[in-house]
């Protein structure tokens, strides 16, 4: 009845992005690649749709030209991204998160949220959108709690420079919304502000992750990059966000708060896509204990292929786990830097994974319910 075969297609290791804007080897992308990412971010939704539609578009059309920044607001001091951005004697450095408002006129989304991730998280600005650098870790334990598992586990992801989050800093409203019901099972849809991704409530067979035992404590779990994500609202944020500030951003730009409104009152009623229009005028989703828990899908503009465009590629460094059923993982712990345990039950006894990510290698070693060892050691 339930053979769990949560396949995760997006994370499968061909998944090749359709712009091209991806980092090769975890190192530091190309001026081109840079240029591209810019370049899509001064397009507008029109030009970014065809090109989403389009594959191989990334050096095709070069009449965009480069976006006219005016932001009031540092620019990044990224490598390459010189050509963007209003000349400036402001150090390269991100913007601090704390910023709520540009002050441009017009929408602008709040970026609340992320300060308290501020270490390991790293919100700048870009053109027209937010970049979002993380390893997609979070610093909370993983795992405990999953009774479906497809023997994958959190590995630290490279969501940095050309492969790193964007979201719109002017989010707008869609004329014809993208429901999470129907499509969006690929990708991403959201991303929390400490920095982790957040995929569709449903698996890919449609099923709700959540009730499938897919999901640990933290309404997460590790897919086929290995690459930890959630699939719920991670309510367990708002304690640490403090009240008022979003635990996350759909990938139309919109915030994600909890349980209450941005002034502590109680959450008036919701749409299809678990949001409405704030106090404020904005457009805001809230996250959920039952369906659809986060965005319901995209209430905002966004360019769609068969996910949200463009977002970070993850790639599978090893073949896809397999359903271990009867497995329920008891324990998770970062042992060091770099190094974890899984514990889990299995018929009745006792197994584990310990696994060390250093440099491009992860070296895996499973010890089944009998003591028996296994080593594994793969290529990033
Ligand atoms: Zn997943
Ligand atoms: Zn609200």
């Amino acid at each position: 009845m339930s053979d769990h075969d949560h396949t995760h297609p997006h994370h499968g290791a061909d998944h090749v992005h359709p712009h091209g804007a991806r980092v090769d080897g975890g190192g530091r992308p190309g001026a081109l690649d840079r240029r591209s990412l810019l370049r899509l971010g001064g397009m507008g939704l029109g030009a970014l749709l065809l090109a989403a539609c389009r594959s191989g578009s990334d050096g095709a059309d070069g009449t965009a030209g480069a976006p006219a920044t005016t932001l009031p607001v540092p620019s990044s001091g990224a490598p390459g991204s010189s050509t963007s951005g209003p000349a400036t004697s402001t150090p390269p450095t991100s913007v601090p998160s704390t910023v709520t408002t540009l002050g441009a006129g017009g929408t602008v989304a709040a970026i609340g949220g992320f300060e308290a991730f501020a270490p390991t998280v790293a919100v700048f600005a870009e053109g027209d959108h937010w970049i979002v650098e993380s390893d997609g870790m979070p610093a909370h334990s993983m795992m405990t709690g999953i009774t479906s598992w497809q023997q994958q586990v959190p590995v630290a992801q490279p969501y940095r420079s050309a492969n790193a989050w964007r979201f719109p800093i002017r989010p707008r409203l869609a004329d014809q919304p993208v429901s999470a019901r129907t499509g969006l099972f690929r990708g991403a849809i959201a991303l929390a502000v400490n920095g982790v991704p957040i995929f569709n409530a449903l698996n890919n067979r449609g099923d709700d992750a959540l009730l499938a035992g897919e999901l640990d404590q933290w309404g997460g779990h590790a897919g086929r990059a290995d690459d930890y994500h959630y699939h719920v609202a991670p309510l367990h944020l708002q304690d640490r966000v403090g009240p008022g500030a979003p635990i996350a951003y759909a990938l139309d730009g919109f915030a994600i708060y909890g349980q209450q409104e941005p002034d502590g009152s109680p959450v008036r009623p919701l749409d299809d896509y678990n949001g409405h229009l704030g106090a404020d005028g904005v457009y805001h989703y809230h996250g959920t204990r039952t369906y659809p828990y986060i965005n319901g899908g995209m209430r905002g503009v966004v360019a769609v292929s068969d996910q949200v465009e463009p977002q970070p590629v993850t790639k599978a460094f090893r073949p896809a786990g397999t359903p271990l059923r009867g497995a329920v993982i008891t324990e998770f712990a970062t042992v060091a830097p770099g190094r974890y345990r899984l514990d889990y039950s299995l018929g009745g006894g006792r197994a584990r994974v310990d696994y060390e990510v250093s440099g491009g290698s992860v070296r895996f070693v499973f010890t089944d319910v009998n003591g028996a060892t296994r080593t594994e050691v793969y290529s990033r």
